[in-house]
Parts: structure tokens; sequence; C-alpha cells
């Protein structure tokens, strides 16, 4: 089964940035309201993520680490929404396959805490004692250690490390409820305490993404026909360094999408007459049975299952509001 979980890991762990997506996802369906990630040589030789979730029972822990083993019980409208986010129920154990993982939880009613320990295909079936408080720590060191062949891929600590807090800034955007701190070579680079309010989750989108934006963006709160729209559209006045500031997220996942990138630029080129990449930061909320998200778990494709309506939505919603800021701007 060890070997399965090899062949598995090729497609769910990539890279450094697909393993802390595996983790904090974990973190997130365990309920934790604050997770903490910390990386060292861009998550090559070490990834910690922490949570505050409700943790494994010591009598699961070894499950945990085993493929197919999750406890998770769901209903049938859970599962379906579970399956759009990814769900294989195998994440951990491909990762443990290809690295040393230590899995270290305490649920609140237990008194102690304890953790599992593997080594690529072997797990040390003990159960140990450890210390932590209510919550979840899984390490996982020396990625790829034992999977030369993959190794090879991986690019130097900085891509990897970029990639890796891409992967923390779309969960941190589609999370605001959640408190994430990230630490690379013992530096920290981001600590996000949970944003409630608009005026905290710009000051976490500042953070994350880049302060100008804030400045030099409009609130977009709009909603019709079971279609609801929130978040941020940056402005022409804008000017960013980096090209790529595109987040749109369908009920809490992030997408890529050309129908959507469309119904955007076509806005604000026709307000604004401005040919260039818009940046935004934008949230779509529709009912599940309107959007196939589950097209490709990992490449971030969604199927709307009417792509006009969507689209004229975005595009109407999109073209109002940047009409009303039109006159401010003295637009060209
Ligand atoms: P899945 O998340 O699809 O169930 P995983 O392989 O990612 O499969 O995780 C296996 C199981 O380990 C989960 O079902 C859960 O019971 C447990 N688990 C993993 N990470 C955590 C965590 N951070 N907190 C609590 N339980 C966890
Ligand atoms: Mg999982």
């Amino acid at each position: 089964p060890r070997l399965a979980n090899q062949i598995a890991a090729g497609e769910v762990v990539e890279r450094p940035a697909s393993v802390v997506k595996e983790l904090i996802e974990n973190s997130l369906d365990a309920g934790a309201t604050r997770i903490d990630i910390e990386v060292e040589q861009g998550g090559l030789k070490l990834i910690r993520v922490r949570d505050n979730g409700r943790g494994v029972a010591k009598s699961d822990l070894s499950l945990a680490l085993a493929r197919h083993a999750t406890s998770k019980v769901y209903s049938l409208d859970e599962l379906e929404a579970l399956v759009s986010l990814g769900f294989r129920g195998e994440a951990l154990a491909s990762v443990a396959s290809v690295s040393r993982l230590n899995f270290t939880s305490k649920p609140a009613s237990q008194a102690d805490a304890w953790q599992v320990q593997s080594q690529g295909r072997d797990m040390l079936t003990e159960v140990t004692p450890a210390a932590h408080t209510d919550g979840t720590s899984v390490e996982v060191r020396d990625l790829f250690f034992n999977t030369p062949a993959r190794r090879k891929f991986l690019r130097t600590e900085k891509t990897e490390f970029s990639h890796l807090e891409e992967v923390i800034k779309r969960q941190a955007l589609s999370r605001f409820d959640v408190g994430f701190s990230l630490r690379h070579n013992n530096r920290t680079i981001h600590a996000l305490r949970p944003a409630l309010t608009i005026t905290e989750q710009q000051r976490r989108i500042a953070a994350l993404l880049n302060p100008d934006f804030m400045l030099n963006s409009i609130l977009i709160e709009t909603e019709r026909a079971g279609l609801k729209m929130t978040g941020w559209v940056g402005l022409p006045t804008f000017s960013r360094s980096s090209a790529d500031m595109q987040y749109f997220f369908v009920n809490g996942r992030v997408v890529r999408d050309r129908v959507i990138a469309h119904a955007v630029k076509q806005a604000y080129r026709d307000v604004l007459f401005h040919g260039r990449q818009p940046c935004f930061v934008l949230f779509l909320e529709l009912d599940s049975l309107g959007v196939d998200v589950n097209v490709h778990p990992t490449k971030h494709e969604v199927r709307f299952r009417d792509q006009r309506l969507v689209h004229d939505f975005l595009f109407s919603q999109l073209h109002r509001a940047l009409a009303e800021v039109r006159p401010q701007l003295g637009a060209e």
C-alpha cells in the first residue's frame, strides 16, 4: 500500500506548495480558527503547519497517515461540496510516503498530546507522548528524500517559496475568518488576525498583496437573481509591479476562468477605455447546482451551468460600479 501511496503522491504532491495546500485544507476541515505555517528553505527542508482545530484522538492517529483512512463522516451534500475541494482521502498518506512526517495532535477532550511518525515507506506504528496544546501539528521534512526523480523537478528555494506563499495568499483571501501566520527561515512573512469587518479585510488584502491596491480600488457588493458578488477591483490609478493580481473565488474556491476574465476585462475597457489587465479580488457566490467546480481537483477550473448568465451578471455589475466612479477619475 505504501508503494501505491507513492504513486498517488505523484498526482497530489508536486512540490512544497502542494503539501502546504493539503495541510491547510485539513486544518480548515478540522475547524481551525488559527493556522501557523513555518517553512525552511522554501519548504524543501521543513514544512510545519500548526492549527487549533479539533484534533485526532490517540486511537485514530496511525489511521490518519494510512490511505483512505478518512474518519470524517459527511452527509451527501457535504460530500459533494468536499469532492469539489479536491477531497480524496489520501493526501496525508501521499505526503507521508515521500517525506519524513510527524503528526502530533491533541483533541480538547484528551488530556495529553500524542504523536505518530513516518519515514517514507516506513511508518513507525508506535504512538508516542508529545507536548501540544489543543489542535494538530504536521511536520514534513525532506520532501522527496526517497524519490530522487521527483526531487529533480523542484526549483530553487526562492521559486518554491513563492509558489508556497501564493497558496497561502489564496487560502488567506478565501477565509477571512481564520487567522494565518507564515514564517520562512525564522522570519515572519505574514501575521494575519481574523478579519471580520470590511476594514480588517482590506487590511489583510493590503498586507497580502499590495497596500496601494486598497487605495486605488473600488468595493463591489452586489446581488441579483441568486448571484452575489463582493470584492475589490483596482482602478487604472493602481500601478502594480506584479502583472498577475487577479483573484477570483467561486463559492470560496479560487478559480481561473476565461468567462470571468473576459467579463471583467470587457467592463473595464467599456467604461474606462483601458485595455490593460485589471487587478481584482472578487468573490462570487451562487447555488452549488449552478457550477461544477470538480472539473479538475487541482487545476482551479470551473464550469458554470449557465455561462451567459454569469458573464452578463459580472459584466453588468462591474460596468455599473466602474461607471459610478469614472467622473472622479477624470478618465481620458
Ligand atoms: P482527507 O482530508 O481527504 O480526509 P487526508 O489524507 O488529508 O484526507 O487526511 C486524513 C485524515 O487525517 C483526515 O480525514 C482527518 O481525520 C485527519 N487529519 C489530517 N489533518 C488533520 C488536522 N489538521 N486536524 C484534524 N484531523 C486531521
Ligand atoms: Mg485532506
